[in-house]
C-alpha cells in the first residue's frame, strides 16, 4: 500500500509492481502526481548531472542519509530509468536535466502509463487520515497492509507516526524579505554575486552566484532560492553587482573608466556598467549625489557600494513561496539503504514525508525518486518477491 501519488509515491507503486508486488496507491486529489506539473515552471527539472560524483550528497542537508541511496541511484540510473518508462530527457547549460519535451506532463503521463499498465489499484480522491507501521485509516474505515510506504509529502501525517519522531516543518527555497534601500528597484532583474553573512561575527555562511530579482521588499531568484535553506532573521546578504570583480580590481576598472568619461555626471558614469535603476541605489550608497562629476567621486567608496551592497534578512520564505519544506520524519528512524523504519518492519517513508531537502536544480525529485524506487522495490522483496536493482 502506497499512500500519496505523488512523485515519490508514483516511483515506488512503479518499482513494487514491476518486482511482482499488487500495489495499491491511496490519494487525497482526484488525480495523481498534480505536484509534478508546477515544477521547473512547467518544464520538470527532474535530475542533475551533478548527482553522478561521489560530493553529489553534499546537496542535501543530511548528506550521510542520502549518500547510500545516491550511489545507487545516480542521474544515469534515472535517466535510464525514465527512458525505460519511455521519457527521453535532455541536460541544459548546468546539467539541469529535464524531459525532451520540455513539459512536466509528459513526465507525469510516463509514470501514469506505467502504474496502469502494471495494474496498480488506484483509490484516488481519498484522504488517508492516520496511519501507524502497518494500518491506515480512511474514516471511518482502518485498512491493514502487508507493507505501508507513506509518501504523503509534507502532509501533517508525516509528522504522526507511532514511535517515528519527526522534525518540525519550515518553508525554504523561496524568496527572502529584506530591509534596506530598494527604492525604485522592484522588478529589477541583474546577475550578481550574494553572500549571506552571520551578522554577530560577520562569518559568511553561503555564497551563490546568478541572475537576482529585485521585488517590493524582497530579494528573489534561485540564487536567493538557495541561500533561503541557509538563512535565518537578521543574517546580512551583500551583493556584488560586478561579480567579475572584487573590491580592489573594480577600483582599478573605475580609475580607468573615468579617464575617458571625466566630464560625465555621476549617474551618466554608472550607466552601462550596472543597470539604471540600480546605479541611483549604489549612488546613494555611496553618499554621491547623481549630478555630482564623475572626477569628483571617491572611487573606493563606489567600488565598496557596487561589490558589497547589503541588506537584512527579515522574512523568511512563507509556504505558499516555498519549493520545498524542511522537517518531516527524523532520517534517524529510517535504514539509508531500503528506507525502512528501524523500529517497524515493514513501515517505509520517501519523498518529502522524510525530513531530506536539497539544492535547487533537480535535487528533490531526484531523491523522490530514488528514495520511492528504493522503497518500493524492497518493500516487494520482503513479501517474497524476487529483488531486482
Ligand atoms: C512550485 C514548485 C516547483 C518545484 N520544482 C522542482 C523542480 O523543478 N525540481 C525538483 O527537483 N524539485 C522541485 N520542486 C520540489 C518537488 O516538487 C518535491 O520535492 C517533490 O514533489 C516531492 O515529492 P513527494 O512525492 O515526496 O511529495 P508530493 O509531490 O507533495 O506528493 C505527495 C502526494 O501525497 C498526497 N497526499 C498527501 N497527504 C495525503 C493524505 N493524507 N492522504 C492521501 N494522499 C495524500 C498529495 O496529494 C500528493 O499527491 C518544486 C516544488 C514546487 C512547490
Amino acid at each position: 500500500m502506497v499512500v500519496g501519488g505523488g512523485a515519490a509515491g508514483l516511483m515506488a507503486a512503479i518499482a513494487a509492481a514491476e518486482a511482482g508486488a499488487q500495489v495499491c496507491i491511496v490519494e487525497r486529489s482526484e488525480r495523481l502526481g498534480q505536484s509534478l506539473l508546477r515544477t521547473g515552471n512547467g518544464r520538470c527539472n527532474l535530475s542533475n548531472l551533478s548527482l553522478d560524483t561521489p560530493e553529489a550528497a553534499a546537496a542535501y542537508n543530511h548528506p550521510d542519509f542520502v549518500a547510500p541511496l545516491l550511489a545507487r541511484f545516480t542521474c544515469t540510473r534515472a535517466v535510464e530509468l525514465f527512458s525505460q518508462l519511455g521519457l527521453e530527457t535532455h541536460a541544459d547549460r548546468s546539467g539541469r536535466i529535464y524531459p525532451l519535451s520540455n513539459s512536466a506532463a509528459s513526465v507525469l503521463q510516463v509514470l501514469r502509463n506505467r502504474v496502469e499498465h502494471r495494474g496498480v489499484e488506484l483509490l484516488t480522491d481519498t484522504e488517508v487520515t492516520a496511519v501507524d507501521s502497518s494500518a491506515l485509516a480512511i474514516h471511518p474505515l482502518r485498512l491493514r497492509a502487508k507493507k505501508l510506504i507513506l509518501a504523503t509529502g509534507n502532509d501533517r501525517l508525516a509528522t504522526q507516526v507511532g514511535a517515528h519522531s519527526s522534525i518540525p516543518w519550515r518553508p525554504i527555497l523561496g524568496p527572502l524579505g529584506v530591509s534596506g534601500d530598494l527604492k525604485g528597484l522592484s522588478g529589477v532583474r541583474t546577475h550578481c554575486r550574494a553572500r549571506l553573512i552571520s551578522k554577530p561575527n560577520e562569518s559568511i555562511i553561503a555564497t551563490q552566484t546568478g541572475e537576482l530579482l529585485f521585488k517590493d521588499k524582497a530579494l528573489s531568484g534561485i540564487m536567493i532560492f538557495e541561500l533561503s535553506r541557509h538563512a535565518a532573521c537578521g543574517d546580512l546578504l551583500s551583493l556584488n553587482l560586478v561579480p567579475n570583480h572584487h573590491e580592489d580590481s573594480l577600483q582599478e576598472l573605475l580609475a580607468a573608466r573615468r579617464q575617458h568619461l571625466a566630464s560625465y555626471s555621476a549617474r551618466q558614469f554608472l550607466d552601462g556598467l550596472v543597470h539604471p535603476r540600480l546605479a541611483l541605489a549604489v549612488l546613494r550608497a555611496a553618499s554621491v549625489s547623481s549630478g555630482a562629476s564623475a572626477t569628483a567621486i571617491d572611487l573606493r567608496q563606489l567600488a565598496t557600494a557596487l561589490t558589497d551592497m547589503r541588506f537584512t534578512v527579515r522574512e523568511l520564505p512563507k509556504r505558499h513561496q516555498a519549493q520545498v519544506l524542511r522537517g518531516g520524519l527524523d532520517t534517524h528512524n529510517f535504514d539509508p539503504y531500503t528506507m525502512m523504519s528501524r523500529h517497524s518492519q515493514g513501515f517505509y517513508a520517501c519523498g518529502e514525508a522524510l525530513d531530506i531537502d536539497g539544492a535547487t536544480g533537480g535535487f528533490n525529485l531526484h531523491f523522490a525518486w530514488a528514495s520511492g524506487w528504493r522503497a518500493g522495490r524492497h518493500a516487494a522483496a520482503n513479501l517474497g518477491w524476487r529483488e531486482l536493482t
